[in-house]
């Protein structure tokens, strides 16, 4: 059998002004027929499973492009354009497919569609007919009618932080054997509850999220349920059908698969009041570092996460540290390409008078004014450790670690999540030593973080990933949307959530 992938993924934040072009694309990865297997072999990625599904059915896998920028604004119309094309060349120019398995996002939007994965599975069922067509998915996706009209298995990863990518690639090429066998004749049920969860409320590791999980590993234990997509949505996407949504796959039974995805459905709506999330006010963060006895504590500036669109270049939570004069913590990281020139042109050892971050909108607060120390270079890659993402190489760009108040801050050249241990380790930085860390980044630290933190604070900060959704104005989200929309909980509890 011959199967073809691709892979176009992007979580989009429309109210990011960093541009998507090509040229952000390029600094993550742009990857062409077999450098797929090069990249990707051997890793826990959902890539990486579709190629070891495919090898274990003895399926010929064939790639076309693989491409993925970090979340940032809306795609322009030309880079859209340029990979759609990319991936339906591909296709067109590849004979005798039994099948398609692709790896898309699900939170993608361009300048011209709304929806980018509903439009790029619809462009290539045009080509390639009544063929099994699959598709894995973040769980951040934003299902939408044109996705699930299009193709025959949706399936999404079941864990934020995002830990089992690999496991979907596998299930994907799994399930599409069965399809091609005639064992398994897919009948989908689809769901969208009015909710849209902050980040924080999405986290599996704790209820509500981690009880709506449970409930859906409980039903694809029943006979006849193939697969359950629990998919938490993203908010700042700001599509119509942005939001949390269910596929309930089942075989050859579509009143089965409605009746557990209205379940389900009725489920999270029960449990809305449990979606808010209440974040630390970061005096009362400081003051416990200064209390404590177990180290380190981990301080999540959500906020800035470019994980979810943040620039990463805010200077908020480093100001307060600064200003209460605390050391001994690592700030991971700060974007500021300029910074990073300026360290490397001195030297090491010496002093820079830098202006840090802070640059790229008025949300993250000012650029920093302060005197440095440079205390380390490299070129910012590192081999992932995981659990997220074992295996696939992190590129940062040229990276410099500044002495600033007797913290050590990462300064890197390109936006990058701090997800992994690795990150410190290759800049000679014992992490588990320090008294505190501050990691940019929402709940995804959360997976290699936890196991060395004494404490993890939220912080509430402000910025373009701060829970604070009633306070960014989204324009295009159905309405009406829990938290969004006051009659849908208590008048208190919306007042809460809307103050700045
Ligand atoms: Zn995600």
């Amino acid at each position: 059998m011959r199967i073809i992938t691709g892979t176009i993924s992007h979580e989009t934040n429309v109210l990011s002004n960093i541009v998507t072009d090509m040229d952000e694309f390029r600094k993550r990865g742009v990857f062409y027929g077999d450098e797929l297997f090069a990249r990707f072999n051997g890793t826990k990625t959902p890539v990486g499973g579709i190629i070891d599904g495919c090898r274990c059915h003895g399926f010929e896998l064939i790639p076309t492009v693989y491409a993925a920028a970090t979340p940032s604004g809306t795609i322009t119309a030309d880079a859209f354009d340029t990979l759609l094309s990319d991936l339906l060349e591909g296709i067109r120019n590849t004979s005798d497919i039994d099948a398609v398995v692709l790896h898309l996002h699900g939170a993608g939007v361009s300048a011209l569609y709304p929806d980018i994965e509903g439009k790029i599975l619809e462009e290539v069922r045009k080509i390639v007919g009544n063929i099994p067509l699959a598709c894995t998915l973040d769980f951040h996706a934003n299902f939408t009618h044109q996705m699930v009209n299009n193709a025959d298995l949706l399936i999404g990863y079941d864990t934020y932080p995002h830990i089992d990518g690999y496991e979907r690639g596998v299930e994907a090429v799994n399930l599409t054997a069965r399809m091609l066998d005639g064992t398994f004749k897919p009948t989908k049920a689809f769901r969208q509850p009015p909710m849209l969860p902050a980040l924080q409320a999405q986290f599996t590791g704790r209820h509500p999220m981690r009880t709506v999980l449970e409930e859906a590993y409980r039903m694809e234990a029943l006979p006849g349920v193939e697969t359950i997509t629990v998919a938490a949505g993203f908010p700042w996407s700001d599509i119509h059908e942005a939001g949390m949504s269910f596929v309930v796959t089942t075989h050859d039974n579509q009143a089965l698969a409605d009746e557990l995805a209205q379940s389900l459905h009725d489920m999270v709506w029960h449990l809305r009041r449990e979606f808010l999330v209440n974040p630390t006010p970061i005096r009362e963060a400081l003051r416990r570092i200064r209390a404590a006895t177990h180290t380190p504590i981990v301080l999540a500036d959500i906020g800035d996460n470019p994980g979810a669109g943040g620039p990463e270049d805010g200077t908020y939570v480093l100001q307060a540290i600064l200003e209460a004069g605390l050391d001994g913590g690592v700030i991971a990281v700060i974007w500021d390409p300029g910074v990073v020139t300026q360290a490397l042109g001195a030297g090491d050892g010496q002093l820079v008078d830098i202006q840090l971050g802070g640059h790229t909108d008025d949300l993250h607060g000012e650029p920093l004014a302060v005197t440095a120390r440079v205390k380390y270079f490299s070129d910012g890659t590192f081999i992932n450790e995981g659990p997220m993402g074992t295996g696939v190489q992190a590129d940062m760009g040229a990276t410099v670690v500044l002495d600033i108040g007797g913290n050590d801050v990462i300064v890197t050249s390109k936006r990058h999540q701090p997800t992994d241990l690795q990150l410190y380790k290759s800049l000679g930085i014992d992490v588990t030593s320090k008294r505190f860390v501050v990691v940019k980044s929402s709940v995804h630290f959360r997976a290699a973080h936890d196991p060395i933190a004494a404490e993890i604070i939220e912080l509430d900060v402000p910025g373009l990933t701060s829970p604070r959704l009633a306070g960014f104005g989204l324009k295009h989200v159905r309405r009406p949307i829990f938290p969004l929309d006051a009659e849908m909980l208590g008048i208190t509890e919306m007042k809460q959530m809307d103050q700045p």
